[in-house]
């Protein structure tokens, strides 16, 4: 990593409150802390470029009071980035400290680095993994990870992101459904179609695939969700 955490200090993007645009508690108010780096490049990602700058602890706790003072109450604080499980050492006493003050712990996150959700499973309240097909990101297969990732995740409310666009490889879609039937079957699999248009209704095509991969992933297992970015369609961050 290029700013290497301690359990001290780490770089924020940025703290903010807003409604949650994406999964299963779409247009919830959350109090997001966003960390600033990822230790991959998914093609389609827009949050690499975004700059931090480094918080301690109480500093960030600081700035979590003060927002849910003048926005609150939230119903989670998201911990996301960039991959906020690169910062393990920071963010588990912080999500112990916040759920001491009453606060529910929401992890966004690209569902690989499994070790370190085992570290730290115990204070998280709710899991929004991604499975990263290799045909969307540009990235390698991490289906091994993603599957030892759910095993963790299952303990807790969790529900998996897929990213859609229209060179999604059907095949690494379904094994990532079969992992999901394997593992965990009851947990929401939601695709998010990665269209601006879409986030319009404007392409049909991908409409086309996304209730053909819906209908594909219903066969398999209970609950499969189409849902477009709702921050992107209202434009809030
Ligand atoms: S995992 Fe998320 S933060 Fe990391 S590169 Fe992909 S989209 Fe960006």
């Amino acid at each position: 990593m290029k700013y290497p955490p301690t359990a001290a200090q780490a770089r924020v993007t940025e703290i903010f409150s807003s409604l949650q645009g994406e999964g299963t508690h779409l247009g919830e108010k959350h109090l997001f802390i966003r960390f600033e780096e990822c230790h991959i490049h998914c093609g389609y990602c827009d949050e690499l470029d975004k700059g931090g700058r480094v918080m301690t602890q109480d500093e960030v706790l600081a700035e979590v009071d003060r927002l849910e003072t003048i926005e609150g109450p939230h119903g989670f604080i998201s911990f996301t980035g960039g991959e906020p499980l690169l910062y393990l050492e920071f963010i588990k006493p912080l999500a112990a400290a916040l759920r001491e003050k009453g606060f529910r712990i929401y992890l966004e996150t690209n569902g690989i680095l499994w070790p370190a959700l085992k570290e730290m499973i115990a204070v998280v309240d709710l899991v929004a993994m991604d499975m990263k097909p290799a045909s969307v990101t540009g990235e390698p297969n991490f289906d091994r990870d993603h599957r030892k990732f759910l095993e963790i995740a299952k303990s807790k409310e969790t529900f998996i992101k897929i990213i859609v666009c229209k060179t999604l490889v059907e095949k690494e879609y379904l094994d990532e459904i079969e992992i999901v039937r394997e593992i965990a079957p009851e947990t929401p699999v939601v695709l998010v179609p990665l269209s601006a248009e879409i986030e319009g209704h404007e392409d049909p095509e991908l409409m086309r695939l996304l209730r053909h991969l819906q209908t594909a992933g219903a066969r398999r297992i209970r609950d499969v969700r189409i849902v477009p970015r709702f921050h992107k369609i209202l434009k809030i961050k």
